[in-house]
């Protein structure tokens, strides 16, 4: 098998793994499961500083995004989508499919939302039942301030959904006034692939009470969930393996109390050492430190260095997809990916790559990787 340096999914360790093999018994009739999800949601609530509730889904990070919108949108509610990325622009789908009216907030795409400007925005314009916004916008990198930004919409009665699948667990995050916080298993929680999860604040679920219409879909309507552990019931059977491997990657991150350290560590190595060599980022600032997102070097192709770092070095980077595609390259460093040692030998791999390919190569990523992170 590759080394998985992806932005996602990520590599999974071993004791999550093993954790899906031990037998567990039917969710459906077993009531200890309930109990065990319920304590597993109540650990996702304290680790965002919050009260509110989180529900874990079966299906993958985009049915979190759907199910916010689903379940908050009606027909005509006009909803503003903060666009500064490929994620943040795809809000506009799941809004219109669900009757909504999309008004698009677009800004540069090499830079984090400048919170001033929305609030001058919101002055003008402020008639939106919620916003959506990404934390990370994945396939550039792009980091927003995310609480900062649902502090302002807070403030003129607007909600916040915010797609944090893949900065959650490798930068911090309160949830604060965000109203839906959506996750997925397989980015910096490195659990498999499968899961997303949901947080809902009280003003989410309210507003889906008052509702005039019903939720125009039963898989992605966050109401069935609102009575799961009083009636000891879920509106479908539960993915249990999923869920018990999940568990054990949240345990993990528990345990590991320097990680957001590691991450803003790692992830500032990796950008000053690709630029050292001579790359260039993607975006300008506001970088996440769970990806690192460079422009592919003109002569060469994406997909060479991809297909000669998987063939010859066993290692496996990301290409970049939409607007992105065959641009940038993508290396993951989040969650399990986040250890010197992996990042070393992806970069390590990268630069014999680049040479192959007669790039013309400033100095050694990957030792100067190794100065940067244990500062030397
Ligand atoms: C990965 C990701 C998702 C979820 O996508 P899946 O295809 O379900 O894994 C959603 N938002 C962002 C920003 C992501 O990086």
């Amino acid at each position: 098998m590759y080394k998985m340096m992806t932005p996602g999914p990520t590599q999974i360790r071993e004791n999550v793994r093993m954790s899906m093999s031990i037998e567990r018994g039917n969710p459906d009739i077993y009531e200890e499961f309930c109990e065990f999800y319920h304590e597993t949601c109540l650990m996702f609530s304290k680790f965002f500083n919050t009260e509110n509730e989180f529900y874990i889904l079966g299906g993958e990070g985009i049915l979190g995004l759907e199910a916010a919108c689903a379940s908050l949108t009606e027909k005509g509610d006009r909803v503003l989508v903060i666009d500064n990325g490929v994620y943040g622009r795809g809000f506009e789908g799941f809004v219109s499919m669900y009757g909504g009216e999309p008004v698009l907030y677009t800004v540069d795409y090499k830079n984090p939302v400048d919170v001033n400007k929305l609030d001058d925005y919101l002055k003008k314009d402020s008639n939106f039942k919620y916003a959506t916004v990404v934390h990370c916008d994945t396939p550039s990198g792009i980091l927003n301030d995310v609480e900062s930004i649902s502090n302002v919409l807070n403030n003129y009665g607007i909600m916040t959904v915010v797609d944090s699948v893949s900065a959650s667990f490798g930068e911090p995050l309160s949830m604060g006034h965000i109203d839906i916080l959506c996750l997925g298993s397989q980015k910096a929680l490195s659990a498999p692939t499968g899961l997303t999860i949901v947080g809902v604040s009280d003003r989410a679920k309210k507003s889906m009470e008052e509702r005039k219409t019903p939720i125009a879909s039963f898989y992605a309507n966050l109401s069935t969930f609102k009575t799961y552990y009083r009636d000891k019931w879920f509106p479908y059977t539960m993915p249990i393996y999923d869920i018990y491997a999940l568990r054990s990657a949240l345990e993990n991150i528990l345990n590991d109390k320097d990680i957001f350290e590691r991450h803003k560590k790692i992830g500032s190595a990796v950008r000053n050492s690709i630029v050292k060599g001579g790359l260039h980022l993607y975006t300008e600032s506001g970088f996440s430190n769970t990806v690192t997102v460079f422009n592919v070097p003109e002569k060469i192709l994406a997909k060479e260095i991809i297909d000669i770092m998987k063939n010859k070095y066993n290692i496996l980077i990301a290409g970049s997809f939409d607007i992105m595609e065959g641009k940038v390259l993508r290396i993951g460093h989040m969650g399990e990916n986040c250890n010197v040692s992996d990042v070393f030998e992806t970069l390590k791999a990268l630069e014999n790559t680049l040479l192959q390919l007669k790039f013309d190569l400033k100095c050694s990523i990957s030792e100067n990787f190794i100065k940067e992170v244990y500062s030397i």
